[in-house]
């Protein structure tokens, strides 16, 4: 089962893909953890894509391509995997059909998150994550809070906010970013039938874990 999240920053494909994966026992595959876990241990991939995370834009395809070709290779991802925050593109897209027809795998389903534009910004300003690099756990201050202020409910270990959600020049860019480059792999995926849309907003009370469940419902 090879699945993605698609949707912009903030809408919550991290939390939905964590859950996700804990049900169906398939691992989460997120870029922008690797990234950030090879950032935190200072490895030369890490100091590379800084460069280029801090200020908002995306790694060069020749890092982040082989990397989640690495991945996908590895025995973790031998039943698939849940891909989180890439393609990001229509050329990686492109790439990942190739690589996974190499495996004799494809894309079988395809999760777009929608959330309205007002929500976004504010979500990533509120949003904190688990800074233990096993646990990862996300939070939202307003939304879904820990506990007990500033600490993980998991494995009590202390909450951080990303430095790329504390800028405010940081998170426009991502978002322009996406609309530009990203928003065009819903039509690419809706062409091979593999997508499905769902809203998650605050407006209708419907959150990342309800979504999540319905998923997980029709996997069964
Ligand atoms: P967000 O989607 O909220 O920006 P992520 O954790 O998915 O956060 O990614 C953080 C950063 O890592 C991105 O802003 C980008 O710089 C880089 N990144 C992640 N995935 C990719 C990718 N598929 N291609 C290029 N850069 C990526
Ligand atoms: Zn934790």
């Amino acid at each position: 089962m090879i699945m993605i999240m698609l949707g912009a920053q903030g809408t919550g494909k991290g939390t939905v893909a964590g859950l996700i994966s804990e049900k169906i026992g398939i691992p989460q595959i997120s870029t922008g953890d690797i990234f950030r876990k090879n950032i935190n241990e200072k490895t030369p991939l890490g100091i590379e894509a800084d460069k280029y995370i801090s200020k908002g834009n995306l790694v060069p395809d020749d890092i982040t391509v082989p990397m989640v070709e690495e991945v996908l290779s590895s025995e973790e991802a031998k039943n698939g995997a849940i891909l989180d925050g890439f393609p990001r593109t229509i050329e990686q897209a492109e790439k990942l059909d190739k690589i996974l027809e190499a495996k004799g795998k494809k894309v079988d389903m395809v999760i777009n998150l929608v959330t309205p534009k007002e929500e976004l910004i504010d979500r990533m300003l509120t949003r904190r994550v688990c800074s233990n690099q096993n646990c990862k756990t996300i939070y939202n201050i307003k939304l879904h809070p820990p506990i007990k202020e500033g600490v993980c409910d998991k494995c009590g270990a202390l909450l951080k906010q990303r430095e790329d959600d504390s800028d405010p020049e940081a998170i426009k860019r991502r978002l322009e970013i996406y609309e530009e480059k990203t928003s065009p792999l819903v039509e690419y995926y809706k062409n091979k039938g593999v997508l499905k849309s769902e809203t998650v907003s605050i407006s209708i009370n419907r959150m990342g874990k309800d979504v999540a469940k319905e998923i997980v419902e029709t996997l069964k």
